[in-house]
């Protein structure tokens, strides 16, 4: 996936004719813009996805619009979500976003609640979980976020096995410019690229 964020339209347009037709956006404000002008507008064929971190009282202007949203951490956001998707009669991919690092400022569940919360989702019918997303700390080496892509995988093999949720899932979302290579040596199915794939973002971001 190429991460939009910061990215102007012509940018984004760059990189379809290049090869790309995944793009991650972190705010709604910001996504709605574009996809008016590149999906409706331009009716360039691309898929969206939300990796940041999701504020209830936005839900609602993105569902229909979003074919993936890797930042799920509470049931409430869950549920609205679900309600948002059932009004207007549609499923909606999720990903749990896991918070591996006991770090309490960052997005994401605690690992030790995320199979209750896999479990509590089976309810949510308008919704459909794929699998697992993490944002591992800013590492100096890449090989330092090996244990938590392989933490992330052996959880999502643990739902798996025991069966909670009621389908399979399939998908691990994980890796940076930084870091994918290992986040794929150990079991990536969605790796998340910004700067390598757009050059160095204009101003820091700290991925809010
Ligand atoms: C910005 C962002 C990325 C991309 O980061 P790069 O280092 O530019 O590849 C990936 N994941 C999330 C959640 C982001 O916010």
């Amino acid at each position: 996936m190429a991460v939009s964020k910061t990215r102007t339209p012509e940018e984004i347009e760059k990189a379809i004719n290049c090869c790309f037709k995944v793009f991650g956006e972190n705010y709604v404000q910001e996504f709605l813009s574009k996809y008016n002008d590149l999906t409706l507008n331009k009716r360039r064929n691309i898929s969206w996805h939300l990796i940041g971190h999701l504020q209830k009282n936005k839900v609602k202007r993105i569902i229909g619009k979003i074919d993936l949203i890797h930042s799920i951490d509470s049931m409430e956001l869950a549920k609205i979500i679900d309600k948002h998707s059932g009004d207007k009669n549609i499923r909606t991919n999720i990903l749990i976003e896991v918070n591996l690092t006991e770090e309490n400022t960052k997005n994401g569940i605690q690992r030790k609640d995320t199979l209750n919360l896999v479990k509590e989702l089976r309810r949510l019918a308008y919704l459909k979980l794929l699998g697992l997303m993490a944002m591992p700390p800013l590492a100096k080496e890449p090989e330092e976020n090996r244990k938590y892509f392989r933490e992330l995988k052996e959880l999502l093999e643990e739902i798996n096995g025991k069966g909670i949720y009621g389908s399979k899932l399939n998908t691990l979302s994980m890796g940076t410019s930084h870091d994918f290579e290992v986040a794929v040596e150990e079991g990536a199915t969605i790796v998340r690229l910004g700067t390598v794939v757009f050059g160095k973002r204009p101003q820091k971001d700290a991925y809010k």
